[in-house]
């Protein structure tokens, strides 16, 4: 594989490094994420006039269109210039949408593309349930055919963002006697329909990011059905491929760690820093280094599978699991670095880094559970890719 750009990559690379510095706003790490997004109005604004809010999607629906290697190239420069994203609208632009847009009607798509892509609706995805999780396909919330419409009865949970959300992409079973993935139904739910409760779900962080729905005697359209009844797996699964395949982390990874040896070496003279009192730390700094340069080889790797147009497989789940676990270990040895001081939260003035290695300590938790466990992961792996048996 060839890393270095071509002409034609180079000039792309050139006019995304261009806009990048002339138009985004410069918001220091550590901001918190409603500030930055607050303070990045005008840029998204720009972002959605290139398309570059969906680069993926085609330009016929309001994306941009880019290759495969564009998008790498957009998707590194972002991250390198640590431009922000509009990342409530990030169920809605990478995942319902590219649903929508490879198992949706030309209606649906005229009807939910343009406000995803202006950035008017926000989405959430409504899979989990208390009894299906990893395994997803026993999910209960059932939708009964009524007239016109679909009557769901049921309970999601940790469904991020529903409390601001327009519309959920929904999965609920049609038909319980058919085999678990045959019963199974795709639905868009307008999130102001009656009978639609939304209850918070604090995190170990202290932030509402997720939820709990009930729904009770919700009426859906037939119109809002994507694909054919009982087959919403097949759409359900393509929402999650496009979920899985995210390149910007491996920049983003990179760059902690690069910043951390900064801090730790600034700081090696000050309590703040345990460079000097921990003589093992220099190895931990060095194994994260060579472990993010091993992460962006592996994002490099599912870039090129989807240059040469083929589809990454177990290969996107190497990376998903890599990233996260990485992700964790990134966190544990930033609070190593900051001794005692790592305990500091945001909002007391003394927490280094305005407290973001803490909270991402926490939060970090999560990375190897969202969007398929580590252990579910390491299944694909083992099954698809290396060959072994099911059991
Ligand atoms: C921060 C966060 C945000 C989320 N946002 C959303 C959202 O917006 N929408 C949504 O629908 N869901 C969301 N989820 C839910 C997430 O998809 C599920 O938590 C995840 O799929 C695991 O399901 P579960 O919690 O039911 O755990 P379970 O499936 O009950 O798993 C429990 C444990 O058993 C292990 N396990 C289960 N099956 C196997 C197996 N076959 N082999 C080996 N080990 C196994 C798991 O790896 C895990 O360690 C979110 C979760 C988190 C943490």
């Amino acid at each position: 594989m060839d890393l270095r750009d071509s002409p034609e990559e180079a000039a792309f690379r050139k006019e995304v490094v261009e806009v990048i510095e002339k138009e985004a706003p410069k918001i220091e790490r550590g901001t918190r994420i409603e500030e930055t997004l607050a303070r990045s109005g005008e840029w998204f604004k720009k972002l959605a006039e290139r398309g570059w809010n969906a680069p993926a999607w085609p330009k016929e629906y309001g994306g941009a269109g880019m290759s495969v290697m564009q998008q790498f190239i957009f998707n590194e420069e972002m991250a390198i210039h640590r431009a922000p994203r509009p990342i409530h609208l990030i169920i809605g632009l990478g995942m319902a949408g590219p649903t929508i847009i490879v198992h949706g009607t030309e209606e649906q798509k005229k009807k939910w593309l343009p406000g995803m892509l202006a950035g008017t609706d926000i989405w959430c995805q409504g899979y989990s349930e208390p009894e299906a999780g990893s395994d997803l396909a026993s999910l209960r919330t059932r939708a009964v055919k009524d007239g016109d419409d679909y009557v769901l009865n049921g309970q999601k949970i940790w469904t991020t963002i529903a409390h601001v959300a327009k519309w959920m992409i929904c999965l609920a079973r049609t038909d319980p006697d058919a085999p678990k993935h045959r019963g199974i139904t795709y639905f868009v739910v307008d999130m102001k329909t009656p009978g639609i409760e939304v209850r918070p779900l604090t995190n170990m962080v202290g932030t509402h990011e997720f939820n709990e729905v009930f729904f009770d005697n919700v009426r859906v359209p037939k119109e809002n059905v994507i694909g054919e009844e009982n087959r919403g797996w097949y759409a359900g699964v393509t929402t999650l491929d496009f979920e899985r395949s995210s390149v910007g982390s491996a920049i983003g990874m990179k760059q902690e760690v690069e910043e951390m040896i900064d801090y730790a070496r600034e700081h090696a003279d000050e309590g703040t820093s345990t460079l000097k009192t921990n003589p093992m730390l220099r190895y931990e700094l060095a194994d994260r280094m060579v472990e993010a340069e091993v992460g962006g080889m592996l994002s490099y790797r599912i870039a090129s599978l989807q240059g040469r147009g083929l589809i990454p497989n177990y290969e996107a789940s190497s990376l998903k699991f890599y990233s996260a676990e990485l992700h964790q270990r990134i966190a544990h040895t930033q609070l190593k670095v900051l001794g005692t001081y790592g305990q500091l939260e945001r909002g007391c003035d003394l927490a280094p880094h305005r407290g973001r290695w803490c909270f991402t300590y926490l939060r970090s938790v999560g990375y190897t559970i969202e969007a398929g466990t580590s252990e579910i992961q390491r299944n694909i792996v083992a099954t698809r890719g290396l060959g072994l048996p099911r059991d």
